[in-house]
């Protein structure tokens, strides 16, 4: 098609229905369209350029259209694009496995390939209940998840979600879940006046948050098969960086209890936090891990659920016994996506982004707190690696929210298109979800952007 401006969007608005989008926001108003992206700018239609400041939803982690990734589909596509995996396997697939292994501890050593974040949690799921049902623990069929987590917008992922604004209208369609609080050190009722100069992996509590879960686990442990949550970082549900501490004491109190622990690194692996995976931190292994977005550097769909040989044993059996874990999608291990996978693999282990980043991130998360921490609608700052996020409210004293009707981030988000960067809110939280290409003079040039359109906005918003 060639492009004209008027035509996609005549055609888009007419035909087009765009994911977590009230679609009557855009009937009189344009969203950027976008034509072509690199490193970490994007190029709209009319020549503008637009910093990629969430990584394309999380996903981008080298930069768009890196020569070596883009080197890796060009070649693939002149050897194989496409083979069911049920009963074939291929060398593109053994390869991820291969290299991605080197990055993870030994105990995660079966693979199962899907398509997405959501599907990788589904599976996850399925496993961890089936695995009691083989094993004849017919009662373990519950889970534990926690208040802000989020992992997927499919029924199951639905289930373990606890951000009530997506998830509560579907409720009768979900299965019923133990909801442990999230460690939410700002809006911890313990700790009231705690600074945001947070330094994350500092325990400076008790863990009330843990007592809660521990007490689900006492009193039910024998329904419950698995609690899920994310890694140092509730990022859907407000980029809630938590301390170490908490997902080493919630893993001791798994063990304790015989609950499977179910991690998702959809958003945090492949680097984002500072380091490959977020679990490192915490010194800690799951039962099962669920990976997607960064796996194949950000471009092309592809998940993995990861687990232990102690689960996959469960499994495996005569075919008659009924054993068999019954789960597929037709682009299981796709190999155009696992030699895109493969090359950003590759990339992490031949060029070391995480080493040469750390100046980068030290100066984002200074400037950051140099930037906003005297702002008077800033009630936190968090950061974790290349995610950092502001928590903006009405009232710093009490933590008072804005009214939702102000719509302040969604405001934020409208300016900031205008103003050549992508500022998407979560809510009242403003976040960067910076990929680790990005250089100190791109960190300055985005924060100092950022801090321009959401004091405008707020300005505005306090005059009228
Ligand atoms: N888990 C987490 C932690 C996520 O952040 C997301 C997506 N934002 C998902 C699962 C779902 O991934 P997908 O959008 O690829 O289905």
């Amino acid at each position: 098609m060639k492009w004209d401006k008027r035509k996609i969007l005549e055609i888009d608005r007419k035909h087009i229905w765009h994911p977590f989008t009230q679609m009557k926001d855009y009937e009189d108003r344009d969203p950027p369209v976008i034509v072509e992206a690199q490193g970490v700018k994007f190029r709209t239609i009319e020549g503008r350029e637009l910093y990629d400041t969430i990584s394309s939803w999380w996903t981008n982690v080298h930069g768009h259209l890196h020569p070596l990734l883009n080197e890796a589909i060009r070649e693939q596509l002149t050897r194989l694009d496409h083979v069911n995996f049920s009963g074939f396997t291929h060398p593109y697939a053994v390869e991820v496995i291969e290299r991605l292994r080197r990055f993870l501890p030994p105990e995660l050593s079966r693979f199962f390939f899907s398509d997405n974040g959501s599907t990788a949690v589904e599976v996850a799921l399925k496993m961890a209940f089936q695995f009691w049902q083989n094993r004849g623990f017919t009662r373990r069929t519950r889970f534990v998840c926690l208040e802000n987590g989020y992992h997927g917008d499919t029924i199951g992922a639905v289930s373990v979600g606890g951000v009530d604004l997506f998830f509560k209208l579907y409720k009768p369609l979900t299965f019923k879940t133990f909801r442990a609080p999230a460690p939410y050190c700002y809006r911890c009722p313990e700790n009231l006046d705690r600074n945001f100069t947070l330094e994350a992996s500092k325990p400076s509590c008790n863990f009330r948050c843990l007592e809660e879960l521990e007490k689900i686990f006492k009193e039910y442990h024998e329904e419950i098969c698995a609690v899920i949550v994310e890694p140092r970082l509730l990022a859907a549900g407000g980029m809630i960086v938590y301390p170490a501490e908490y997902l080493r004491g919630l893993i001791e109190l798994a063990r304790r209890y015989e609950v499977l622990t179910i991690f998702d690194e959809v958003a945090t692996g492949f680097g984002r936090t500072g380091t490959m995976f977020a679990m490192e931190q915490a010194g800690v292994v799951p039962d099962i891990l669920c990976l997607a977005k960064g796996l194949t550097g950000g471009v092309l769909p592809m998940a993995l659920t990861v687990t232990t040989e102690r689960i996959f044993q469960a499994f495996y059996a005569d075919y008659l016994e009924g054993k068999t874990f019954y789960h597929g999608h037709s682009f299981t291990a796709n190999p155009i996506c696992c030699s895109v996978a493969i090359a950003n693999l590759k990339l992490f282990e031949d060029e070391k982004p995480l080493e040469k980043g750390r100046e980068v991130r030290n100066y984002f998360h200074r400037r950051l707190v140099e930037l906003f921490s005297d702002r008077p609608y800033v009630g936190d700052i968090r950061y974790l690696g290349y995610v950092g996020a502001v928590e903006l409210v009405a009232d710093r004293k009490t933590k008072k929210p804005f009214p939702p009707e102000k719509r302040v981030g969604f405001r934020i988000y409208m300016t900031s298109l205008e103003r050549g960067l992508v500022l998407r809110p979560l809510g009242d939280v403003i976040y960067w979800f910076l990929p680790l290409c990005v250089t100190k003079e791109e960190v300055e040039e985005i924060l100092t952007q950022s801090l321009a359109v959401i004091e405008e906005v707020v300005t505005d918003l306090s005059a009228g």
